[in-house]
């Protein structure tokens, strides 16, 4: 459960008093329907992820790096697409506010703390309402304003 994950994040972020967590998200079958087409990028989106989305980018606690194996030209046509629809991106593929340290070796493996990715177990179909309903819940909102 994707909520699960998102919990543990913002339980860490308390106790270590971190400003923020890191989201790692994958596109095809996670945000949006592929379409297996070459040359046109798919824009349908999952049930409730445009509106999860919206959300997450709206709080400044939480940076976003899409996670995918697009092509360079069509992550540039994607960071379009997801700007118009009021959803940001901070990075792509990498997080470059997290560096080499004691902690870990951050070359080839991005930090993050919660990730949405298909192929992990995320059913694009089902979770994201319970991302959305988890995001608008108390909760939420005494996570928000602390
Ligand atoms: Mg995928």
């Amino acid at each position: 459960m994707i909520t699960k994950a998102i919990e543990k994040a913002f339980r860490r972020r308390e106790e270590k008093q971190w400003e923020k967590t890191y989201w790692a998200i994958d596109l095809h079958e996670t945000v949006i329907e592929p379409n297996w087409k070459v040359g046109s990028i798919p824009r349908n989106f999952y049930p409730m992820a445009k509106e999860s989305l919206q959300m997450i980018s709206m709080r400044p606690d939480i940076v976003t790096i899409m996670y995918t194996c697009s092509n360079p030209h069509e992550i540039k046509q994607y960071q379009e697409f997801f700007e118009s629809h009021e959803i940001r991106f901070d990075y792509v593929n990498e997080n470059p506010e997290v560096t080499n340290s004691g902690f870990g070796f951050y070359d080839h493996k991005p930090y993050f703390n919660v990730l949405f990715e298909d192929k992990a177990g995320f059913d694009a179909e089902e979770d994201w309402k319970d991302v959305y309903e988890y995001l608008i819940s108390q909760e939420y909102k005494k996570d928000l304003f602390k």
